[in-house]
């Protein structure tokens, strides 16, 4: 038999490798603007015509290039950036397969002028479908510029696959704006069939958010830092009552390279997994500085997935991280409850190191005194006030607040003074707060310290939430209830958690389940939290309920103790703050 293995010409295997690198114009995109950023660049621009479709150009003043490194950065496999396997385990720069520029030469018409820093003239490299047809010596600006037109006009199948002008400008869009968060000290700019989209001047991160994504950013956002021996965090995440109903501002960046990780976004999702109405998605800009030999870069042709030594570690920072964020930011100062934008609009970059609030549960503190709200706390458990810098921050019950004076507003409001102004809180959504954390700690301390009740009561239930209770029963024991099946649709409580109003436990079962049944729907909720937000909401105090002096006191009190007062267990707001310069705004 004749030999039939044959080399495929270059022009060939750049084609079929330019497969896997180039898949729309936003491919190019990206690789333009990373060879930008690996040149040390500090003023990038990005040209767009029809989607891409007839331009991309990307022109930068960074390092530039010699006469012969201009004519080798189009073969495959020419790179400077790394030169042994072993630099691949610790990669600094954003490209390193040397691949991207004569992918895409094989597959456009391609204009490649540079000039290094220390050369008078630069050069000028035509290339189409991988062929050189011009090389010469021209006048240009330090830098470079890379001009790609006609993309897949050699490759009919492909053309006819992109998208209209709209939707390949979206994703070039989306490549864009990750490059520009990742490099805010960077100035960037995007023009679009001739027109600016985007003129970013250099700056810091969160600058960097609010000219790319809208001024209202400001007030959207918390900063996330933490500093551990495995990773370093930090960006911004979102307020939950801003989370929007599309999945879009969603950005993890480890070493400054964009990436997608489905496990560290349920490490974040989790984090607001109590805050967020249903089916809403909260933004997050999340940085991850880790040494570069505890990731693997390497495992996908376009790079957005990236392999973490210590995933497991991470997560649980990254969790805790986010948490802690929404946790402590800034109380709001607006009035309304329910108002989309309530929060407080000032940066919360005003210098201040935002301070996570020390957080322990009152020991002695009994929710289920239901018609007093009953908490307790002893005197030496640590109770937040609000300080004149608006910021939760931890202080002794022996403080100024030993005595504070609590006024009921129609039945659904406590306003208090505090030092920076008048402090309300919704009565309600407090309550469910406290008992939240309160059962959630229960059920995970598995405190289940019980009362037995002289005459055991039977609940009746449907067959279907019957075997639904079989599922939370032990989590019930756990939380104080002793119940036990008795019949196949009947179940016998023999104790209650102490103090527990027992009066209508066949109604408050049934209504537990319920809620229980419908947030199971939710994704994601997970069954603790879930039992404990059902329980919260059935057993708060409602509004409208006429509370006494020591019932606010002790909600207050009990709520300030929360890890998070500031969130109602539906993630609206609690509290509000009207500040004294606006109430004398409004006495002018
Ligand atoms: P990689 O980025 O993986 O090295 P590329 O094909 O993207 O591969 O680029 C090949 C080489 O061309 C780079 O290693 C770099 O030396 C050079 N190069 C590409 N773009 C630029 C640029 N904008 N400025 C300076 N050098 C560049
Ligand atoms: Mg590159």
């Amino acid at each position: 038999m004749t030999d039939i293995i044959k080399l495929l010409p270059d022009a060939v295997a750049n084609q079929i490798a330019a497969g896997e690198v180039v898949q729309r114009p936003a491919s190019v995109v990206k690789e333009l603007l990373e060879n930008a950023i690996d040149a040390e660049a500090t003023h990038i621009r990005l040209l767009i015509k029809d989607g891409g479709r007839t331009l991309i150009q990307v022109i930068d003043n960074g390092k530039g290039m010699s006469e012969t490194d201009a004519r080798l950065s189009i073969e495959r496999h020419a790179t400077s950036k790394i030169s042994s396997a072993n630099d691949l385990f610790a990669i600094k720069s954003m490209g390193f397969r040397g691949e991207a520029l004569a992918s895409i030469a094989a597959i456009a018409h391609m204009e490649i002028k540079t000039r290094a820093h220390d050369q008078e003239l630069g050069t000028q490299i035509c290339v189409e479908a991988s062929q050189v047809t011009s090389q010469k010596p021209t006048q240009t600006p330090k830098g470079t510029s890379v001009g790609v037109k006609n993309l897949f006009f050699n490759v009919p199948a492909r053309r006819n696959f992109l998208k209209s002008r709209q939707v390949e400008m979206r994703h070039v869009l989306e490549e864009f704006n990750r490059v520009a968060i990742a490099n805010p000290h960077i100035k960037m700019e995007l023009h679009d069939d001739n027109t600016s989209r985007h003129q970013l001047p250099k700056g810091v991160l969160k600058q960097r958010i609010i000219n790319l994504l809208g001024k209202n950013m400001e007030q959207k956002l918390v900063p996330v830092t933490v500093e551990t021996a495995l990773v370093t965090i930090r960006g911004f995440t979102g307020k939950p009552e801003f989370a929007k109903k599309t999945r879009g501002e969603q950005y993890f960046f480890v070493n400054n390279r964009y990436f997608k990780h489905p496990y560290f976004h349920h490490a974040v999702d989790n984090a607001y997994s109590q805050l967020l109405p249903e089916k809403s998605f909260p933004s997050y800009f999340i940085f991850f500085h880790i040494d570069p030999t505890r990731i693997d870069i390497n495992i996908h042709p376009t790079k957005t997935e990236v392999n973490f030594a210590d995933g497991q570690g991470i997560y649980a920072v990254l969790r805790s991280a986010v948490r802690k964020a929404l946790g402590s930011h800034n109380l709001t100062p607006s009035l309304d409850f329910d108002r989309e934008q309530s929060f407080d609009p000032r940066p919360s970059s005003s210098g201040r190191p935002i301070r996570s609030p020390e957080v322990k549960m009152t020991p002695g503190y009994n929710p289920f005194q239901t018609e007093n709200t009953g908490a307790q706390p002893t005197a030496t458990s640590t109770v937040r006030t609000v300080s004149t810098d608006n910021t939760l921050i931890p202080k002794d019950t022996e403080g100024e607040r030993q005595n504070p004076y609590f006024l009921q507003l129609h039945g659904e409001y406590i306003a208090s003074n505090i030092k920076s102004g008048l402090m309300l809180v919704h009565q309600q959504r407090a309550h469910e707060r406290v008992l939240y954390e309160h059962f959630l700690q229960r059920l995970k301390d598995a405190d289940g310290s019980s009362q037995r009740l002289i005459f055991p009561q039977t609940v009746t239930l449907s067959p279907a939430d019957s075997e639904l209770m079989e599922e939370v029963a032990p989590s019930l024991k756990n939380m104080g209830f002793q119940l036990k099946k008795v019949h196949p649709k009947k179940w016998e409580f023999e104790g209650c958690p102490a103090n527990f109003n027992n009066e209508n436990l066949q109604q408050m079962m049934e209504s537990v389940l319920e809620d229980y049944k419908a947030q199971m729907m939710d994704a994601g909720m997970d069954r603790y939290s879930n039992l404990a937000k059902a329980m919260a909401r059935k057993i708060a105090i409602k509004a409208g309920k006429t509370l006494k002096q020591e019932e606010m006191k002790s909600l207050i009190d009990s709520l300030f103790v929360c890890q998070m007062p500031e969130y109602s267990i539906d993630g609206k707001a609690v509290i509000q703050i009207v500040k004294t310069e606006e109430l004398k705004e409004k006495f002018k």
